[in-house]
């Protein structure tokens, strides 16, 4: 039987155990009081490894096998190094997997540690859940940016949230910088850019009153995400897209779909399907875990 530990990594750290990638016992969590937000962003990447450390280790005691360990971040990750993470931005290119390794090996546990991306974690979670990781499932992740996530893992950047949409130059409120992008349009910070008298909260219920630019603008946040979408359908192929993130309430599937219908015309890639998943964190903690479990064999 597999065993292995899950941790996500994202404004707070939640961390479980698994077996045969199912959750066993209550999962742990730091700030352990559910309204300190933002407790992380401050605290230095050395005490950051430490409370993942300590979980960790509180989770495998009492001499339990421990085959792998997998840590769900944001940002982009390759070869178990953070090479980017705007949003945790003192793990930018932190050694990762290697570090917590060395401070897990201090408290005698020595088992492989296996870094992913946040929205990857998340794919791979709903793929176990769902008994289906031997198919191709993706996820949109919509919060401040926007996040782009796929099982099973494929070698690759998958920065979906920053692919091109709009050829129009004046699209330029992604906080990469790039003009045009997905983000730009759909993140939370880019559309406080965009109506600087107006929260996006305000901007979608300003749309449902019949506001025309508010109209216009929630109609043009759909049809990018069905153009990503498309053309992800276009390279990859149809199949499961799942719709996650804390600001996932902005989302209208019937919307998306008729513009996503519009964009996708040959038969063979019609099959696909769109689902919105509530927010939750223990869908990437499975999907931490059947991560790690999985990288052994690779
Ligand atoms: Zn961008």
């Amino acid at each position: 039987m597999a065993v292995a530990i899950g941790v996500v990594m994202t404004e707070h750290i939640v961390a479980g155990r698994l077996e045969e990638h199912k959750p066993v016992g209550k999962p742990l969590r730091f700030p352990s009081d559910h309204d300190e937000v933002d407790a992380l962003s401050a605290l230095p990447s050395g005490e950051l490894v430490e409370i993942l450390a300590s979980q960790v280790a509180s989770l495998a005691a009492n001499g339990n096998k421990v085959d792998a360990i997998g840590v769900a971040v944001p940002g982009v990750v390759r070869h178990n190094i953070v090479e980017d993470s705007p949003n945790l931005s003192q793990i930018k290119g932190m050694h990762l997997g290697e570090e917590l390794a060395r401070a897990l090996e201090e408290k005698g546990i020595s088992a492989p540690v296996h870094i992913a991306n946040d929205a990857d974690a998340i794919a791979a979670g709903v793929a176990a859940t769902r008994g289906h990781l031997n198919r191709l499932t993706r996820v949109w992740t919509i919060g401040n940016g926007i996040g782009y996530g796929r099982w099973p893992y494929f070698e690759g950047v998958w920065e979906g949230g920053h692919i091109t949409v709009s050829l129009d130059p004046k699209e330029r409120f992604c906080g990469c910088g790039g003009v045009g992008h997905l983000e730009g349009i759909m993140g939370y910070r880019a559309m406080r850019m965009r109506f600087l008298d107006k929260e996006p909260e305000e901007v979608f219920a300003a749309a449902r009153q019949g506001d025309t630019k508010c109209r216009e603008f929630v109609d043009l946040w759909h049809r990018a995400l069905a153009a990503a979408t498309a053309s992800f359908i276009h390279l990859a192929g149809p199949g499961k897209f799942y719709f996650t993130g804390h600001n996932v309430g902005f989302l209208d599937v019937p919307v998306l779909r008729a513009h996503l219908e519009t964009m996708v015309k040959m038969s063979p890639l019609q099959s696909y399907s769109l689902e919105v998943l509530e927010p939750d964190d223990e869908t990437a903690l499975i999907g931490a875990g059947v991560s790690a479990v999985r990288a052994l064999t690779w």
